[in-house]
C-alpha cells in the first residue's frame, strides 16, 4: 500500500540530517545517543515544510530533536495516565469517555509530545487485548464516547481500524467514536491518496458519527495537501476538531496564534483546545511558556477571530481534570475553572492562584 511504503523513506537517522543541520561530531553523537530514549521519525513531507538551516524555524523546532531534551527536569507522567488505566491500554478518567492506546506508532515523532514514554518505545500500556477493551466498553454504559489514540490511530492499517469501528459502532450507549491523529499535518497523504480509509469513513460516520481530532500547531502547517486530507474527511461525514499546544518558538506570539486559528476556520476545522504544554521531561524547559506570558497571546490571538474562531477553550490537563485558564483578577492572580473533571465534586469549581512569573503549570489543588 503506497502509504506504508512512504513511511518507510522517513527520517530516522541523525546522520540522514547532519550536514544540512552542520552538526559537529560530537553534536551529533550527542544526538544519537538522545535518540535511544527519545526516537526520531520525520515524514518527508513535512521535513519539505521546514527550513533546516534556521534552529529558530518553527516546524524544524517540532521534529528535529535537540540537546535541550536531554534537560531531567519534569515528569514523564504529568496527567496521571498510567493511574487511569482500567484494562490493558485503556484509561477511563471521565466517566463519559474512554482513551484506548491503540498503537505506539506515530507518522512523526514530535519533539514537544506529552506521552513521550511510549511513542515508538514502550507497548507496555498499549491495548493487547482488543477484546478486553470491547468487555469494558460494553459493561460500563455510562462511557458515551471512545477515543482512538496513541501513538497515532491512523497509523493503524485500514482493515485494523475497521475491527475498531465496527465492534464499537454495535455498542448502543456509544454516541461518538474520536480519533486522534496528526497524519492531516505531518502526512496527509495517507488521508486522501487512501480511497479504503475514505470509504471506512463514509460507511461508519452514518452508524456512529466519528470526530477527528488532530493536532495542527502552526499556520505553515496548513498546506493545500492538509487542506485536501481536511476536505475529503469532512466530504465523508467526519467533523474534525484541532487542539493546538501553545509552544515556545513555535505559536507564542499573538501573530502566529491568531493567523492559525483564522487559517483553521478557513479550512473548516473547528479549533476545540489551545492546551498549555505539559511539563513532561524533555519538553518542559525547550517548549513551555509560563502563564502570565501565555495567557495575553491566547487572548490577543482570540481577539483577531470570528465568532467561529473563539469556540476553543485554553486548558491544561492535569491529573484531576481539564482546567480552564479563564484570566487574571489582579497582577499575578489568575483564575482557573474546570472544564472537565476526575472527581465530580470539582464540576465548574473555579479556583484563584497567585502565580509566579515562571510557573506553567498546577500542582495539587487541594479540596
Ligand atoms: S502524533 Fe501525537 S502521540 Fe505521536 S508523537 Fe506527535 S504528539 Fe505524540
Amino acid at each position: 500500500m503506497y502509504w506504508q511504503e512512504e513511511m518507510r523513506h522517513n527520517v530516522t537517522d541523525i546522520a540522514q540530517l547532519a550536514p544540512a543541520l552542520g552538526l559537529t561530531g560530537e553534536e551529533r553523537e550527542k544526538l544519537e545517543k538522545l535518540l535511544e530514549h527519545y526516537p526520531m521519525s520525520i515524514p518527508r513531507y513535512y521535513l519539505s515544510l521546514a527550513d533546516l538551516n534556521d534552529p529558530d524555524d518553527p516546524i524544524r523546532r517540532m521534529c528535529v530533536p535537540a540537546a535541550a531534551e536531554f534537560d531531567p527536569e519534569g515528569d514523564l507522567d504529568t496527567s496521571g495516565e498510567a493511574h487511569n488505566t482500567v484494562a490493558s491500554g485503556v484509561q477511563h478518567k471521565y466517566d463519559e469517555s474512554a482513551l484506548v492506546l491503540t498503537t505506539n506508532r506515530c507518522a512523526m515523532y514530535c519533539r514537544h509530545c506529552f506521552r513521550k514514554r511510549l511513542v515508538g518505545m514502550s507497548d507496555e500500556e498499549i491495548l493487547s487485548h482488543f477484546g478486553e477493551m470491547v468487555a469494558y466498553v460494553r459493561e460500563h454504559e455510562e462511557i458515551s464516547n471512545v477515543i482512538l489514540s496513541g501513538g497515532d490511530a491512523l497509523m493503524l492499517p485500514t482493515a485494523t481500524l475497521e475491527r475498531y469501528l465496527e465492534e464499537l459502532s454495535q455498542i448502543p450507549h456509544i454516541d461518538l467514536i474520536r480519533i486522534a491523529s496528526r497524519i492531516p499535518v505531518v502526512f496527509p497523504m495517507r488521508v486522501f491518496e487512501d480511497e479504503a480509509l475514505l470509504s471506512l469513513f463514509r460507511r461508519y460516520t452514518q452508524k456512529k458519527q466519528i470526530y477527528l481530532v488532530t493536532q495542527f500547531n502552526h499556520p505553515n502547517e496548513l498546506t493545500s495537501q492538509a487542506r485536501t486530507a481536511v476536505q475529503a474527511l469532512l466530504r465523508c461525514g467526519v467533523v474534525v476538531k484541532n487542539q493546538t499546544v501553545l509552544l515556545r518558538g513555535v505559536n507564542d506570539s499573538v501573530e502566529t496564534l491568531g493567523a492559525l486559528l483564522r487559517k483553521l476556520t478557513a479550512f473548516g476545522v473547528v479549533p476545540y483546545y489551545v492546551f498549555q504544554c505539559r511539563p513532561v521531561t524533555g519538553v518542559l524547559s525547550n517548549f513551555q511558556v509560563p502563564f502570565l506570558e501565555a495567557l495575553p497571546i491566547v487572548e490577543g490571538a482570540k481577539a483577531m477571530q470570528s465568532g467561529q474562531g473563539k469556540c476553543f477553550k485554553y486548558c491544561l490537563s492535569h491529573p484531576t481534570g481539564k482546567i480552564e485558564i479563564v484570566g487574571l483578577v489582579g497582577e499575578n492572580r489568575m483564575a482557573f475553572k474546570y472544564h472537565q473533571t476526575k472527581d465530580k465534586h470539582n464540576a465548574g469549581r473555579i479556583f484563584i492562584r497567585e502565580l509566579s512569573e515562571t510557573d506553567g503549570w498546577l500542582g495539587d489543588i487541594g479540596d
